[in-house]
């Protein structure tokens, strides 16, 4: 079926949540236990079944990895058009995939990429979308979903007033994905599309190489960032032996970044990356909303900072007020005790 193409005025739902597997190099992409962690969640709430949908081309193993998770099926969507991204083919294939299934939801990790092709789908399909969920609850067997809108600034609640199917885009680090459940053998289902009418409009020409060099801090476990409270450059020292006692990533906030003491690739923010660490070290960082749309996730958040009223402290787990100097070469000795390097 085209884009473009009639479609049902009435769709016959079933009870199956589907979600996108992410993946590239013939593997999964952390972000796919992540979405998958959303929608077993929704679907134990909801009494659904979670099917996962890959998309590409050559995509055995990562069908097989995922069908070893906790999931109904996987369904395999391959073809040569869907070898690199192209949002014309993407979205003509997931068309195809979804019309005959009628299922309650398709959910994905809101990315570049998802955002690119996602509305173009919700068009075809002519069905309303959720982007950038960060959490939901159920009233009345309905779900409501939280979004973040004007970049974190503020937070609203909404609801489909339109029956399913639905898109969900979930925002990144809003479901750790340790929380889905992965042990599971599902069958793979070869899913045919046809997509040889789909207009040749985009096409990737390559990846440029400066953004494979990149830090991608989003995968890092341990983060120490740093903020204007180090002072002058020489002092990046002291949070640089921390993060190597505690073989932490080093990031920062925008002004460390904007002085040039630290590379544009290592700020985190609204205009800088996203992380999601199981712990997150904010040493002189006031606790800017621009910074702390970037990191609210961290699992745990150690703050340290001299002013008491810092607004960081409002997303610490653990505050430790004092002169940083002092706290953190204590800190680095203390790790480095513990293991047995002190
Ligand atoms: C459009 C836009 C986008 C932005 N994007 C980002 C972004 O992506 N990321 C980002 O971080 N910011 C971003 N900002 C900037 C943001 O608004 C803040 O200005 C910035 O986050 C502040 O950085 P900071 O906390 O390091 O510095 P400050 O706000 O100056 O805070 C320094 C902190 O260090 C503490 N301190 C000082 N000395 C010590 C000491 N000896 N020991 C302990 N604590 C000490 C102080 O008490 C203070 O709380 C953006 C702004 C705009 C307008």
């Amino acid at each position: 079926m085209q884009l473009g193409a009639p479609h049902p005025e009435r769709w016959n739902v079933s009870d199956l949540i589907l979600f996108l597997v992410e993946h590239g190099g013939g593997r999964t992409r952390p972000l796919t236990w992540e979405c998958l962690a959303f929608v077993q969640g929704l679907a134990l709430e909801l009494s659904r079944k979670v099917i996962g949908v890959v998309l590409g081309n050559n995509i055995d193993s990562v069908c097989a990895e995922v069908a070893a998770a906790k999931v109904q099926e996987i369904w395999k969507v391959s073809a040569p058009e869907l070898e690199t991204y192209n949002p014309d083919c993407f979205s003509a294939a997931l068309c195809q995939i979804i019309k005959p299934a009628e299922p309650y939801a398709f959910a994905f990790a809101h990315t570049y990429r998802t955002i690119d092709f996602a509305p173009k789908l919700a068009a075809a399909l002519n069905v309303g979308f959720i982007s950038d969920i960060t959490r939901y609850r159920i009233d009345g067997g309905r779900p409501v979903f939280t979004k973040s809108v004007f970049h974190d600034k503020l937070a609203a609640e909404v609801s489909f007033c339109a029956a399913p199917p639905h898109l969900l885009s979930i925002q990144i680090g809003s479901f750790p994905g340790d929380a889905a459940q992965r042990e599971g053998r599902a069958p793979v289902q070869e899913k045919p599309v046809n997509l040889a009418g789909v207009p040749d409009r985009r096409r990737m020409l390559q990846i440029i190489q400066a953004m494979k060099n990149q830090v991608d801090l989003s995968r890092a476990q341990i983060i120490v960032a740093v903020g204007r409270g180090i002072g002058k450059q020489e002092n990046l020292k002291v949070a640089q032996e921390l993060a190597a006692a505690l073989g932490a990533e080093i990031g920062a906030s925008r002004p460390i970044v904007d002085m040039e003491w630290l590379p544009r690739d290592r700020q985190i923010g609204s205009s800088g990356q996203t992380v999601a660490p199981r712990v997150y070290f904010a040493i002189g960082i006031s606790g800017a909303i621009q910074h702390i749309v970037g990191m609210k996730n961290s699992a745990f958040v150690v703050a340290i900072n001299k002013d008491p009223n810092a607004p960081i402290f409002k997303v610490a787990n653990y505050g430790i007020v004092g002169d940083l100097f002092e706290v953190v070469p204590a800190l680095t000795q203390a790790v480095k005790q513990q293991k047995g390097n002190g």
